[in-house]
């Protein structure tokens, strides 16, 4: 560990709530999202307390939808030195939108949280990593609002995303926007995502621990990880009527997220993905 110790790594979060998530879209349609109680405010919250009580600074990639119903909690992420990025309106996936549609989607987002934040928004992260080979168009759309960075690939092979053969690592796009990828490792030939999600929750802590030192060992880069503030939240519903599979992988193991999550804030070094990645997205 010890030589990993100065190494500076990026805490993100994707500010959404359990009704958001593209595992459960089939059953909650957005028309319904106003006569449910929100729990997102809450649970962000205490993340911000946790990254704070640790004295961890991190990206909250926050939804336009969140802006507009919980404005207290994005004014205290930028207020307690946090970085506000978007995360898209309404979650929807920026394949399943025109371009036109995906433009407004990701300005009204960037305006709204904009707003209320005073802040402004330079980096993007689309809905469950929605951008692959199909829609490239949207890094010209990110380039065209003004964002400085993104986050939204994913170099694996995944049943809902992913696109395997796209860089590891950070890289300047060819519409001159700095991605910064999920991070994986290469096993046996084949990209493995090690940036969080259900498999963070899934697999002991020490199974995580030990991709992320490999990672490290093979690579400079700094690493990323990403969590939800509805992974430590469990009393949230149960949604009725979704499929099994993503039921699944939302539901798995939440009652261990927020230890798990200290034992990660306390083995590596954290920031902001401004902060760790700034001299890439300035020098672009
Ligand atoms: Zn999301």
């Amino acid at each position: 560990m010890e030589s990993y110790s100065k190494r500076l790594n990026a805490m993100t979060v994707d500010v959404e709530d359990y009704f958001h998530v593209s595992a459960f879209e089939s059953v909650i349609s957005p028309s319904d999202w106003s006569s449910i109680t929100p729990r997102v405010g809450n649970n962000t919250n205490r993340l911000i307390d946790l990254f704070n009580e640790h004295g961890i600074k991190g990206t909250f990639f926050t939804l336009g939808w969140v802006a507009e119903h919980c404005p207290e909690v994005v004014k205290r992420i930028v207020d307690e030195g946090h970085e506000l990025g978007s995360h898209g309106s309404n979650h929807r996936r920026t394949t399943t939108m025109t371009q036109e549609q995906v433009f407004e989607d990701i300005r009204v987002s960037k305006d709204k949280l904009e707003q209320v934040s005073g802040k402004a928004i330079l980096g993007y992260r689309a809905p469950s990593f929605s951008i692959d080979k199909t829609n490239e168009w949207v890094f010209d759309i990110l380039v065209e609002l003004g964002f400085k960075y993104s986050s939204s690939t994913y170099p694996i092979e995944h049943d809902l995303y992913g696109v395997p053969d796209w860089p590891r690592f950070q890289h300047v796009r060819k519409e001159g926007i700095i991605e910064i990828p999920v991070p994986t490792l290469v096993n046996n030939g084949k990209n493995i995502g090690i940036g969080g999600g259900g498999y963070f929750r899934l697999y002991p802590y020490w199974v995580s621990n030990r991709r992320i030192e490999k990672y490290m060992q093979a690579t400079d880069e700094p690493y990323n990880f990403y969590l939800h503030p509805w992974e430590i939240d469990t009393d949230q519903p149960r949604v009725d009527g979704a499929p099994l599979k993503s039921k699944l992988r939302h539901y798995v193991n939440l009652h261990v997220m927020e230890k798990k999550l200290v034992r990660l804030i306390k083995d590596y070094k954290w920031g902001t993905m401004y902060e760790t990645y700034k001299d890439v997205i300035n020098a672009e």
